[in-house]
């Protein structure tokens, strides 16, 4: 029977795997190790029970209480803490889900890899983070990462059998989110209720805000970078309202591979899960004659400087992805929390990086994890300084 895991497992990418695993037949196909989140103790629980989890784990050390009442009767065992989430990760499973939101996701992503199984990877933030760490960690133990990310999982699906060598552009989409046609001005003036209305999408609260900043695509340009190893000239970003083209392959012939399928995450993730046979996924079947149009347009630097930032990176390298990564979830904590306007988390970004480039650090190799780790805690301490310098300074 083959086992897994799903770290993140209360949350957007977390509740599509338990449904796809449920579908697939639950705990009579599937003997599942770990699930673990962190607020939602009631779902974790439900989750835990439907699978009989051998761990159940959230991250919050104060709700321990609570997860072990919700199990009570049960055989799973109930743990809480960061340090525990990584533990639950040393128990060998066949196949993981990487889908804890944010740099949180980085350690126990590594320590799954080291059984030498599949790491199906939804968390885009290890890799902007870490991509040489991880994808070293991979090859030295013989484990198999596999992108989760839709427009990856499309790069993937579109590669394969082709010879990467003969590959000129990589194009992946993105939808332009709520504001693809707002102003300047009406920018301004962004609330996050706002921002977290995806047109198309249905996800997590954070990558919803960052898929309107277009952080969510700056991310996955360096994903794209560090996973498939394509210089960054050969990778392109193009608006697509519609979100049914994912990523494109141009090839030195002149072709062009493009991956379709419904805005529905259940596809790369049972993709992921069949890997390397293609297995029955209950999404919708698209309709072409419905959809009847297809649109592209290119991006706006100007309104969204988010991508611009990201080449930066992807030339830089080195800890610099640690410290956008991180310098982003602090400027997103506060646009949530109404202390910075939806435009200056860029600045923010922008200026973390500049205060930071002043340091021979950032060209430190992304291989050690102390170094990284060390980065991202830079990092986020001088985001947090930009921050209140930004808010003093308009009061
Ligand atoms: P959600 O916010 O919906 O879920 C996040 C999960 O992580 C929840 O299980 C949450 O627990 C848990 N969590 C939150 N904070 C911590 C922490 N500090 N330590 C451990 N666990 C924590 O996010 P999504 O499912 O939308 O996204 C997950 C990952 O997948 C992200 O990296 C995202 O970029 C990526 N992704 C998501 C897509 C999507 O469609 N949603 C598409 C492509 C990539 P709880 O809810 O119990 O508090
Ligand atoms: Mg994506």
């Amino acid at each position: 029977m083959r086992s897994i895991s799903i770290f993140g497992a209360t949350g957007s990418i977390g509740e599509s795997t338990f449904d796809l695993i449920m579908r697939g037949g639950g705990p009579a196909a599937y003997r599942t190790v770990a699930l673990t989140g962190s607020s939602n103790i009631k779902r974790l629980a439900e989750m835990a029970r439907a699978l009989n989890a051998e761990v159940a784990v959230t991250a919050r050390d104060d709700l321990l209480p609570d997860l072990r009442a919700a199990l009570a009767g049960t055989e799973t065992i109930c743990a809480a803490g960061q340090a525990a989430i990584s533990e639950a990760a040393d128990r060998p499973a066949d196949w993981v889900m990487s889908a804890i939101v944010g740099a949180a996701g980085l350690v126990p992503g590594l320590r799954a890899l080291r059984h030498g199984g599949t790491l199906a990877l939804a968390n885009k933030e290890s890799l902007v983070t870490a991509g040489p760490l991880l994808m070293a960690t991979a090859a030295k133990y013989g484990a198999t990462i596999l992108p989760v990310d839709s427009e990856h999982s499309a790069v993937f699906q579109a590669l394969a059998g082709e010879d990467q060598a003969a590959v000129e552009r990589v194009i992946i989409t993105a939808s332009g989110g709520p504001f693809r046609q707002f102003s300047m001005a009406q920018m301004q003036a962004i609330t996050p209720a706002q921002a977290v209305a995806h047109p198309n999408w249905s996800m997590g609260q954070r990558i919803s805000i960052d898929s309107a900043s277009m952080f969510n695509k700056a991310l996955e340009l360096i994903e794209t970078r560090e996973y498939f190893g394509f210089s960054p000239d050969q990778i392109e970003v193009i608006v697509h309202p519609q979100s049914i083209v994912h990523a494109l392959i141009g090839f030195c012939d002149g072709g062009i591979m493009a991956h379709l399928g419904p805005a529905d995450m259940r596809h790369a993730i049972g993709f992921a899960l069949h890997w390397p046979q293609r297995g029955h996924v209950p999404v919708e079947r698209l309709d072409l004659a419905r959809l009847a149009a297809l649109n592209f347009e290119a991006p706006d630097p100007a309104r969204f400087p988010a991508l611009r930032l990201a080449r930066a990176v992807m030339d830089m390298r080195g800890l610099s992805g640690a410290a956008f990564n991180a310098a982003k979830e602090i400027a997103l904590d506060h646009f949530i929390a109404g202390n910075l306007p939806f435009l200056a988390m860029a600045q923010v970004v922008e200026d973390t990086l500049a205060r930071l480039s002043h340091q021979n650090s950032l060209q430190i190799a992304a291989t050690a994890l102390e170094d990284v780790l060390h980065m991202d805690h830079l990092a986020r301490k001088t985001a947090t300084q930009i921050v209140a310098e930004a808010v003093a300074s308009r009061h």
